[in-house]
């Protein structure tokens, strides 16, 4: 099943762990429309042929949504009703955090076997240093923001970016060094809106004819995007300013062959870890080695971006 939001890497998940089953001669299931499926029963005998064609697709074919009610015990109890009925007797979650808690409960409380493969565009997961999807929206970003940087550099105008990332700044610092821009905004740091001009001045009185600031959704300076845009509006008029909100379109697109390969290396560790009696774990990418954390550490650990990175990215700048 796929839950929660939806990212780029997920069909070649569903195709993976469709395909294992099928290897080692396990019947396998499709269900639809995440938790909320699971409550109505609405699953699909899957085999290795209907997962066909699907590696190379955005979104997902098994459909998410966000469940309300599988966050109540009775929800739970439809849900592990329709499993027995079903003869299911394990399953994996493709998703973020939430999906996880869900799946951590549900275990807790049916002693039912789970696994979790963490897919979500903002990479803000504890215990792997690639979640499905990330690595797709990244290229996605550049892409775009280096054709924003061609209308910036004709009319010597200044834009802030806003790109998803609401807790942590994988996104905006990972793009942000890839398209070359001047400044990038992060949840984790606290710029100020004094040094952000005082930077933007000097990219302007050292040559600089456009400026490019990745600004994450999270970012703590301003209360939005647009509330950086107007005072940067009234305290440097030298600057046109422009904004763009990239938005949903992030989440979309065919995902790149980083991610179509990690998501059939953890749907492969997935189904193995399950045939051997292992259960309540996500399946994660450390040192280019897919390995297991418990759900309780995937969810309450904290994912840090890379201070190395950050200083990268001020030297860039200069
Ligand atoms: P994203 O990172 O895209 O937000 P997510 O998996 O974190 O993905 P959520 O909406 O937080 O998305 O969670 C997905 C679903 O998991 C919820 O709609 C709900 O059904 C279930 N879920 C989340 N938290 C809990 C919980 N505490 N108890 C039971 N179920 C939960």
């Amino acid at each position: 099943m796929t839950s929660g939001g939806d990212s780029p890497g997920m069909n070649a998940a569903i195709r993976s762990v469709v395909r294992s089953c099928a290897f080692h001669g396990i019947e396998c299931y499709g269900i639809n429309r995440g938790y909320e499926g699971m409550i109505d029963g609405d699953f699909v005998k899957m085999d290795a042929r209907s997962v066909k064609g699907i590696i190379n697709k955005g979104g997902t074919i098994l459909k998410s949504a966000r469940s309300k009610e599988f966050r109540t015990k009775e929800g739970r109890a439809k849900a592990h009703k329709q499993l027995v009925k079903a003869g299911i007797d394990a399953f994996v979650v493709i998703g973020g955090d939430g999906s996880f808690t869900g799946a951590m409960i549900f275990n807790q409380e049916y002693d039912f076997p789970v696994m979790g493969i963490p897919g979500t565009i903002d990479n803000d997961i504890y215990g792997t240093t690639h979640t499905l999807g990330y690595d797709t929206a990244l290229n996605t970003v550049v892409e775009v923001i280096d054709k924003i940087r061609d209308t910036a550099s004709s009319h010597n105008r200044l834009f802030f970016i806003e790109v998803m990332g609401r807790d942590v700044g994988h996104i905006a610092l990972n793009v942000g060094i890839g398209a070359g821009a001047e400044e990038i905004l992060i949840p984790e740091e606290d710029l100020g809106l004094d040094r952000l001009l005082d930077s933007l001045r000097r990219s302007k009185q050292t040559g600089k004819s456009s400026s490019i600031v990745i600004v994450a959704e999270g970012d703590k300076i301003g209360k939005n995007v647009f509330e950086l845009k107007d005072y940067v509006d009234v305290n440097m008029s030298e600057y046109e300013v422009r904004v763009s909100v990239l938005g949903h379109m992030q989440r979309g697109g065919s995902p790149s062959c980083f991610d179509r390969v990690l998501a059939s290396r953890m749907g492969v560790k997935a189904v193995e870890s399950l045939i051997t009696g292992k259960s309540n774990y996500m399946v994660g990418l450390k040192n280019d080695i897919i390995d297991l954390t418990p759900f309780d550490q995937a969810v309450k650990g904290k994912s840090k971006i890379n201070m190395e990175l950050l200083r990268v990215s001020e030297i860039m700048s200069i």
